[in-house]
């Protein structure tokens, strides 16, 4: 049994069936760009993504996962995962899905930009007002939280 969240779970379930929303879908409705954005080299697909993209070999190198895991000549986002869980400890394969699940987070984050939510309330605790807005481009969590306080700043003196 896996020890893993329920996001990562979701997550890993998705992929699997690889049914995420990966630029190459979004692609064939009309909208954006078929190229990676990170490396620029190759179509947005899912085994390259979390297999073959040169940011993901370095991040799963990084995370402690050799080339033979990582290179693996399936032709499935399926076949690369079953073929993985079956050459890592439950342990090894957890932090693996972990990384990806991260790698996914960081992709939507470098292509979509971030959204930032503020609530003002009052000493009672009722809401006085509250914004929402796209932040793109921000790509460090330091830089959220500094966007996010500078916009609850901006609401207050409003
Ligand atoms: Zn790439």
């Amino acid at each position: 049994m896996l020890h893993t969240s329920p996001k990562v779970s979701i997550f890993v379930l998705c992929l699997g069936h690889d049914c995420l929303l990966i630029g190459s879908r979004v692609f064939a409705a009309g909208l954006g760009s078929e190229v990676c954005p990170l490396c620029s080299l190759g179509a947005k697909t899912s085994l390259h993504a979390f297999r073959d993209c040169s940011d993901t070999t370095e991040t799963l190198h990084l995370g402690g996962f050799s080339v033979s895991v990582i290179a693996s000549c399936t032709t499935s986002i399926f076949d690369w995962l079953f073929k993985t869980a079956g050459s890592l400890s439950g342990e090894d394969f957890a932090k693996f899905l972990l990384i990806l699940w991260n790698l996914w987070n960081r992709r939507n984050l470098w292509s979509h930009g971030v959204g930032i939510g503020v609530v003002a309330r009052d000493s009672s605790g009722r809401i006085l007002g509250g914004l929402a807005q796209h932040s793109p481009g921000l790509d460090s969590p330091i830089f959220v939280e500094a966007a996010a306080v500078r916009a609850d700043l901006q609401l207050a003196c409003e």
